[in-house]
């Protein structure tokens, strides 16, 4: 093997995403595929007591249904949001719980 077919070793020069370079991005557009809260079978509720106020769940969220300022409590705007469980998913403190939606 050639020394140019070598894999470079991944690098970590990050040690937390508040440490990026901001880059141009693209943000969801919401409601992009219209209101989903009537067919939606599970909904993320968030446990406030337990919730540190991170920010993740609104980054993660695909449809950008979050809203979140620094230091406060996320909001999700459920007309738009499609319980997709990613945000409880990603939550490192498990205080997003998916709970199915009444019939
Ligand atoms: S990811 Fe979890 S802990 Fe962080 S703000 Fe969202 S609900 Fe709170
Ligand atoms: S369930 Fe999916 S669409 Fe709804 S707030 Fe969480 S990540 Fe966003």
């Amino acid at each position: 093997m050639k020394t140019s077919d070598k894999q470079p070793a991944a690098q970590q020069p990050y040690k937390s995403w508040k440490e990026l370079p901001h880059v141009p991005v693209s943000y969801p557009q919401l409601g992009s595929i219209g209101a989903t809260g009537e067919w939606r079978t599970f909904k993320p509720e968030i446990n406030a007591e337990a919730c540190n106020k991170c920010g993740m769940c609104y980054l993660y969220c695909p449809d950008g249904v979050i809203s979140y300022k620094e230091g406060t409590l996320p909001e999700i705007d459920y007309m738009f949001c499609k319980g997709c469980g990613i945000c409880a998913s990603i939550c490192p403190k498990k205080a997003i719980e998916m709970v199915k939606e009444k019939e």
